[in-house]
């Protein structure tokens, strides 16, 4: 068997992620829980956390030489920025399928969760996400996009969302639900970093303008008080004299 950090052995371990590409997760057959599997091994602090624990499926319980516990911000504190806290290289760039192990450009603590069933049917999604992602360590926030099933589920550290990814992969919110879909988030969920997106985004446009030769001055001044723009309720503001 593959060792449980995995380190040295990336290739085993890029090469089961390979696998799992497919857009439809693998309900996954185990599940870690907190309160049973976490315990003394005969790692210490410091070392790899277990993956295998992680996925509710480590047999080697207190014998393991990886760490089978919730990260702290201790562990957060000691993360290298070049490994996950499984052991594992983080990339350079991200996997197109943001499934991968992340990159360590990117501060990763956000995960993308879809295949989230619909609200209906006397169910609270909302709680059952922040109770069930919130048992792997402190969320900083949940953001469900209005309409669409999914969400994102941001960690205040690194080293929980790590984990969580790997604990929450396949697993279902409750049974008969699909089997939950977890990637690293490419949307900032903060809405102040959304929003200086939204700018630089909008700066990029009216530079592309620019050099199209398109006029971007505002000649709204010299309209007649009672003209409107085409398709425009509402007339320009007059000017004050
Ligand atoms: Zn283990």
């Amino acid at each position: 068997r593959a060792p449980a950090g995995g380190g040295g052995d990336f290739n085993i371990w890029y090469g089961k992620k390979v696998g799992r590409q497919e857009k439809e997760a693998l309900q996954a057959t185990t599940r870690m829980d907190p309160a049973r599997d976490t315990g003394r091994t005969q790692a210490s602090r410091g070392d790899r956390f277990c993956v295998y624990f992680a996925q509710g499926r480590c047999k080697e319980g207190s014998r393991c030489e990886y760490q089978h516990r919730i990260p702290t911000e201790d562990d957060e504190k000691a993360l290298s920025n070049e490994v996950d806290i499984f052991g594992r290289e983080r990339h350079g760039s991200d996997r197109d399928d943001m499934g991968g192990i992340g990159s360590f450009h990117r501060e990763n603590t956000t995960l993308y969760v879809g295949k989230v069933p619909a609200e209906g049917g006397g169910r609270d999604v909302k709680k059952e996400v922040r109770a069930q992602f919130g048992a792997f360590g402190p969320l900083e926030a949940v953001r469900f996009p209005e309409g669409r099933e999914c969400c994102f589920v941001k960690y205040r550290f690194r080293a929980n969302a790590e984990l969580a990814r790997e604990a929450m992969m396949g697993q279902s919110l409750a049974k008969g639900d699909l089997p939950l879909n977890i990637k690293w988030a490419t949307e900032d969920p903060n809405p102040g970093a959304q929003k200086r997106e939204r700018e630089r985004a909008e700066r990029k446009v009216r530079e592309h303008l620019r050099q199209e030769g398109v006029c971007l001055a505002d000649t709204s001044y010299n309209y007649p008080v009672d003209y409107r723009v085409p398709g425009d309720s509402e007339p320009p503001p007059a000017k004050r004299p």
